[in-house]
């Protein structure tokens, strides 16, 4: 079987990143006999500079015909002052509308070898923590209605409805279920249910969904307490599904534990098996060109997309199995080294990597 993939380096380090991942994708690919086909296209600034738009047209039609999509990061500068519609960050959001991307999935990981890069305590780290956030991208209270009106008495007022239909609901948490089947079978469900009746609405309809996922154990938790329980013992999480707010606010708390924003990979996911993988981090042109980028984050982004567009799991395990080896081995980028360690650049730990998988 053929794999077609297309990759958008973008801009920054995205290039750099993604040139040490697709390194890796090929590594895999020897090792257990998979064909990829792999297409380049332009996305953000790039595509700025050679075709004026910062998504051609061609771009996206390459991504539907793709079976999954690697982006690196867009973004820098020099495209800062163009009208908002026309920047690099636009060219990702218009990518992500196009592809009908509802599901996103942000691993929260942390190797025994990284512990100290958290600001957790190593007693409630114990033996690393591995956190799957799973948040619904396109409905909820950024998309649902807004506005503002004049009172009588005391001035502007203005709104955001939050609305989930069950649909959306259901499709959210059987991206969760399935994912949670992946892993270690738990599912925390996060809502708001004591206060809003959306939440009452999420709670059931993802209650019903857990009947068909006997194999995975289910509960529910208000929100305020989840961001809570997240510092105090994080151990208890496999996978957390919610709501795009909340999920915008616990991904980002769930990250930070973990310490390094190189080390975190993302997958957005739409129906059937297609999806969109790209490092969480952005296009850090404050190190751009330099080989001091760690490429693991994109690195961890294709092994995602080997488990969840491809289900190669095997594939998917090589690729995280590597990255610990060469963590363990003492090997670190300079945005996660610590005393006793062995700086490398961006080239050397790609091929650590692959040599890591190939070996
Ligand atoms: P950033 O993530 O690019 O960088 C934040 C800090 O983290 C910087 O100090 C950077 O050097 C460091 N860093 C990031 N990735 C790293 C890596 N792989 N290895 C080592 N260090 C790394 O965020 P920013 O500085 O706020 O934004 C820079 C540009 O990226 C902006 O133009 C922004 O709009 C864009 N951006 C793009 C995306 C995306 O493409 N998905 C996401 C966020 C920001």
């Amino acid at each position: 079987m053929k794999y077609d993939i297309a990759v958008l380096p973008g801009d920054g380090i995205g290039p750099e990143v993604t040139e040490e991942a697709l390194g890796v994708l090929e590594a895999v690919g020897k090792k257990f006999g998979l064909e990829f086909s792999i297409k380049k296209a332009l996305l953000g600034g790039c595509a700025i500079d050679a075709t004026g738009h910062p998504l051609p047209p061609e771009t996206l039609e390459l991504c539907r015909s793709s079976s999954a999509v690697l982006l690196g990061a867009v973004g820098g500068a020099k495209w800062d002052n163009l009208p908002g519609n026309m920047r690099p960050e636009a060219g990702l959001l218009g990518i992500r509308a196009g592809l009908g991307l509802f599901a996103n999935l942000r691993p929260a990981v942390i190797y025994p070898a990284l512990k100290d890069a958290s600001p957790l305590r190593s007693d409630i780290i114990k033996d690393g923590i591995d956190i799957l956030v799973v948040r619904e991208l396109t409905g909820g209270m950024y998309f649902g209605k807004k506005g503002r009106y004049e009172t009588e008495n005391e001035g502007t007022a203005a709104f955001d409805t939050e609305v989930y239909s069950t649909q959306e609901i259901r499709r959210i948490a059987r991206v969760a279920f399935e994912a949670a089947r992946k892993r270690k079978k738990k599912v925390t469900s996060v809502d708001k249910a004591n206060v809003l009746e959306s939440s009452r609405l999420w709670r059931e309809v993802v209650t019903v969904v857990a009947k068909d996922y006997p194999d995975v154990e289910l509960n529910h938790m208000y929100v305020d307490n989840a961001a809570m329980q997240l510092i105090r013992c994080p151990e208890q999480f496999d996978v957390i599904v919610t709501s795009n707010m909340f999920g915008d606010i616990l991904s980002d708390e769930a990250s930070m534990i973990t310490g390094s924003i190189g080390m975190l990979p993302s997958a957005s996911l739409g129906d059937g098996t297609f999806g969109l993988y790209e490092p969480v981090h952005g296009s850090a042109p404050d190190i751009a060109g330099q080989d001091k980028a760690n490429p693991i984050a994109t690195i961890l982004s294709v092994g995602m997309m080997m488990k969840y567009s491809f289900g190669l799991d095997d594939a998917a395990k090589e690729i995280e199995d590597a990255v610990s080896k060469v963590l363990e081995k003492g090997y670190r980028t300079a945005d996660i080294a610590s005393e006793g360690t062995r700086i490398v650049g961006t080239k050397e730990m790609g091929r650590l990597i692959r040599e890591a998988i190939s070996g």
